[in-house]
């Protein structure tokens, strides 16, 4: 039994056999094989073993002419590699007896070839390791072939573990089978952590290295709460962690029960919207089910990895047109594509950058490539005529930005009237807050912009300096730092003193620590993924804005973020009582 911590991203307690991920998507299982296959499994790991050094042959020939004679070597060393007896020795003697499959055993024996090196915790061995892999990654993709990646169909619960999940890995996981999700790096907003929150699946981030320790089948607890992943657990600390997770879903289940019950306002009758983040149209049955107002935030960069690099007019438009038969004339909020840095860079071909999260991302990309803007633009204005529609523009950072989508919009409403192409020009045209400039200079943006939503996962990467998706640094991403607090208020402020909408959607209206302050700071308006909705409207119907304006003043009182997130706890226990709810 091992214990590993980690950041708690998604609460709730899963235990399954490992489905290990690594970079490349190969799946790792663990099988076994019968007596009478060993032969032809033996044949099959020396045809994949022969045709990996066909290739680095090939690849050492073709740099010979073109790079040093050192970049040769390199693949010299490779083929050496190939040929250890530890390999050419090892791994059939282990098919052989202890009847594993050739991708089982080439996994379980370059594990043990890196674990030493390292541990050895030095630079150049480091880079070693990077070699060993790539011979791994070579053996598998030959041995597994297209099977690689076939990911779709489980036939049983597991917890994924990856180095990380990209948006594409996820979207082609079979949901229903994914148990609970660990992964080496990420910090509490990263994409992971999001969608293991949309799916309502316990998960746990910057574990480090779990995804090269841990091996296909074995069995793992994640404890979604705590941060605590289990390997290969003992009997009693099974059933420890299967109580606590029958603990969990009963205060779920009465989270819910008190939601349904609850007023859709605060306990003084100030009405509120809680909204929907969503990532894929499905999620909105989700959302509705636990009583969601409409759709703050549909993350629509997610349907390129359902359509590829280049979804069609009409593709968009289905997808939202569907979005509004499921909200029934409730509100849907869509974000144009913010690719680029964590979301899909590669998927889309973007090239590499030097500094993604400062590069060619999101609006500043769309503004590039305006043909992608224009499509998404008709679609969203189509599929207007079918439900009420608002369009948000991610990462805007100045008002020139703006202004040149705006002008986008206005020429794609022209363009839908002159071709008598059926559409709403009722869609206002609103922003994300999210970089602080535009936080900074808000009351330049209240003139154009017809709403706000203030995205504060991007907005506390940017003002603390902090990647959000680094867990090295995840101690310092905190939403109570006052300067990311006096942002908010800012912006809050002048859209409320402006009659602008102004909504939360980034995660920090969907964490319960956090909603009191921002109804405090003036926010009526929340977009939280579906799973946090019913703890979210529990808590903000036991309470009055006149309590919260209280709390938050006392709050920015303080300048230091660990004291205004203890005090925002304490307000949290009195209105969510363990006793109630449990823990
Ligand atoms: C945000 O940055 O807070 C946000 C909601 O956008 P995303 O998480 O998609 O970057
Ligand atoms: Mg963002």
């Amino acid at each position: 039994m091992e214990i590993k911590n980690g950041i708690p991203v998604s609460p709730g307690v899963a235990i399954a056999p490992a489905l290990v991920l690594d970079s490349e998507s190969f799946r790792i299982p663990r099988r076994f094989i019968r007596k009478d296959e060993v032969d032809t499994e033996l044949k099959r790991f020396e045809l994949a073993r022969a045709k990996a050094l066909g290739e680095i042959s090939d690849i050492r020939d073709s740099v010979h002419s073109v790079a040093k004679e050192e970049v040769g070597l390199i693949f010299d060393a490779h083929m050496r590699m190939l040929e250890d007896p530890l390999i050419t020795r090892e791994i059939p003697e282990k098919i052989k007896t202890k009847r594993y499959t050739p991708e089982y055993a080439v996994s379980r024996v370059f594990k043990k070839i890196v674990k030493p090196i390292k541990e050895l915790n030095d630079a150049y061995f480091i880079q070693r390791v990077n070699d060993f892999y790539d011979i791994q990654k070579r053996l598998l993709r030959n041995l597994l072939g297209q099977r690689a990646h076939d990911l779709t169909e489980l036939d049983r619960k597991v917890v994924v573990v990856a180095h990380d999940l990209t948006p594409s890995q996820t979207a082609t996981l079979d949901k229903k089978m994914v148990a609970g999700f660990i992964t080496d790096v990420g910090g509490a907003t990263s994409h992971t952590a999001i969608l293991a929150n949309a799916l309502g699946i316990p998960a746990v981030v910057g574990l480090g290295t779990i995804s090269s320790d841990i091996s296909g089948g074995d069995v793992v607890i994640v404890d979604g709460k705590s941060g605590r992943v289990i390997v290969n657990p003992d009997d009693a600390t099974r059933e420890k962690y299967e109580v606590r997770g029958q603990g969990y879903l009963d205060r779920e289940k009465r989270m819910f029960e008190a939601a349904s019950k609850a007023l859709r306002t605060t306990k003084c009758g100030e009405k509120l919207n809680l909204f929907a983040n969503i990532e894929w149209d499905d999620e909105i049955e989700l959302a509705n089910r636990l009583g969601a107002d409409g759709v703050g935030l549909f993350r629509t960069e997610f349907i390129y990895s359902k359509f590829g690099a280049h979804p069609t007019e009409e593709q968009h438009y289905e997808v939202y047109r569907r979005a509004h038969t499921m909200l029934e004339g409730r509100t849907l909020t869509l974000r144009t594509m913010d690719f680029g840095a964590d979301k899909f860079a590669s998927e889309v071909g973007l090239e590499r950058e030097e500094n993604p999260f400062l590069g060619c991302r999101s609006i500043r990309l769309s503004l590039r490539e305006p043909h992608l803007l224009i499509t998404q633009m008709r679609a969203a204005l189509r599929a207007a005529a079918h439900g009420p529609t608002k369009l948000m523009l991610p990462m805007i950072g100045s008002i020139e930005e703006f202004r040149a989508a705006r002008q986008i919009f206005e020429n794609v409403k022209t363009d839908l009237k002159r071709e008598g192409i059926e559409h709403s020009t009722e869609v206002p045209l609103g922003m994300m807050v999210e970089v602080p400039s535009a936080a900074v200079m808000i009351d330049s943006f209240v003139k154009d912009a017809e709403f706000f939503s203030i995205g504060t996962n991007d907005l506390v990467q940017y003002t603390l300096a902090v990647d959000r998706n680094n867990q090295y640094v995840a101690n310092l991403f905190k939403h109570t730092s006052p300067a990311v607090l006096r942002l908010v208020k800012q912006v809050i402020d002048a859209a409320v003193s402006h009659n602008r909408p102004v909504s939360v959607c980034g995660e920090m209206a969907g964490e319960a620590r956090f909603a009191v302050i921002l109804l405090g700071f003036g926010l009526r308006d929340f977009s939280v993924g579906p799973t946090a909705l019913p703890e979210l409207r529990t808590l903000l119907s036991r309470v009055t804005v006149a309590e919260a304006c209280e709390l938050a003043g006392k709050a920015m009182e303080l300048d230091v973020a660990d004291d205004i997130a203890d005090l925002l706890d304490e307000e949290v226990k009195r209105l969510l009582p363990s006793e109630e709810f449990g823990e």
